[in-house]
């Protein structure tokens, strides 16, 4: 393959995933990092947003940082499909050549910018949870977990642009918005046709849930299998119940069957970043502390006072969850 010009490539870009014309918070959270990333490399930092009648997303994501959007509105990417997304994308990259890209490893995120690197022929480093500088280099140091979570692996790419990544929501904060700011906004014409576009969006079913979301939960009670058995597990959604937080589960619960895989945290699970986090009869693997590290304070029951839990968390009970549980429940009720 013919060498690139690196130097052509400038600019730190993040993709603005946006569903029914609402950013999801991942966005945000990467607009920060970008900040932090083009500050270092004193570039700019730009949004890219896609879809249909998504001008007015422009004004938050200038408030969380950016000081360019490319924005692609066209009726038929109203709805995210890969054919469509991958064909604007590959095309703002040739023709604008940014050194780096963000994007969110969400259900879209991990489908669009893996198909995206390849047309553009360049790598990706999935799934990561740490961004910074590399100092001796200048690249961009993508930290992930690697080897079954049992170490950290920092990845640069050094041959090929754009450096591109997707990363965990809810690794890193949100920003202060500040709506004072503005920017400059690209519109670019979108060259897909509708017959381009393989797939049709015939439909969309809302699973409709009883608990918090817990991606969005402030307040989290996760169970392990400590809880020993699904009807003990009862006492985790009671507690749950009483704080208006939701549920999650050690991947040990959801083998068991006492949750869906749904409400894993973890590595192969969701990462979460609430404001408390309690881990109930849960030992704090490290694959489970890859999704809830971030959380603000972490509150551990555990049986175990030597349960590796304890070294990471903010506030211990060292005592049986099925006691703990139901006394904790009545004390919160209180309030
Ligand atoms: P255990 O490790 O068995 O711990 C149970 C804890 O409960 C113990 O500390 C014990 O002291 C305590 N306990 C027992 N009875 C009581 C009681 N009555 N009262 C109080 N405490 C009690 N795990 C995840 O959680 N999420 C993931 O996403 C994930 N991904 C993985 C990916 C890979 C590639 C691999 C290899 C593993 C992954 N795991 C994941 C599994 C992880 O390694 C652990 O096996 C798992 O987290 C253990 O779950 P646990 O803490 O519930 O169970």
């Amino acid at each position: 393959m013919a060498e690139i010009d690196k130097n052509a490539y400038k600019g730190v870009w993040v993709y603005i995933e946006q569903v029914d014309g609402q950013a999801r918070g991942v966005g945000h959270e990467l607009l920060a990092q970008g900040r932090m990333l083009a500050d270092k490399l004193g570039q700019e930092l730009a949004g890219v947003i896609i879809g249909h009648n998504v001008e007015a997303l422009a004004k938050e994501v200038f408030a969380s940082g950016a000081d360019k959007v490319y924005l692609v509105d066209a009726p038929e990417l109203a709805h995210y499909s890969t054919d469509g997304y991958a064909a604007v994308f590959t095309d703002l990259i040739q023709t604008y050549k940014p050194t780096a890209i963000l994007l969110g490893a969400t259900n879209d995120g991990r489908d669009l910018g893996p198909r995206v690197s390849c047309r553009v022929s360049t790598g990706l480093t999935a799934d990561c949870t740490g961004l910074d500088i590399d100092e001796k280099t200048g690249l961009i140091a993508w930290t992930r977990p690697a080897l079954g979570g049992n170490i950290m692996a920092t990845i640069l790419c050094p041959e090929h642009r754009p450096q591109m990544g997707t990363v965990r929501p809810k690794v890193f904060k949100r920003p202060e918005q500040d709506f004072s700011r503005t920017g400059e906004i690209v519109r670019v014409a979108s060259k897909v046709k509708a017959e381009d576009i393989r797939t049709k969006l015939v439909d969309v079913i809302r699973i409709a849930t009883a608990s918090v979301n817990l991606e969005e939960a402030e307040v989290i009670v996760a169970g392990g299998r400590g809880m020993c058995t699904p009807e003990n597990f009862c006492l985790i959604d009671q507690l749950a119940d009483v704080l208006g937080a939701a549920v999650g589960a050690s991947r040990a619960a959801v083998d068991a069957g006492w949750k869906s895989a749904l409400n894993q945290v973890g590595q192969t699970g969701k990462t979460v970043g609430p404001k408390i986090y309690f881990a109930c009869g849960i030992s704090g693997a490290i694959q489970h502390l890859a999704g809830m590290s971030s959380s603000d304070i972490i509150i551990a029951i555990n049986k175990d006072p030597d349960a590796p839990i304890f070294k990471m968390a903010d506030y211990g009970i060292v005592g049986d969850v099925m006691e703990v549980l139901p006394i904790l429940t009545e004390e919160f009720k209180k309030i």
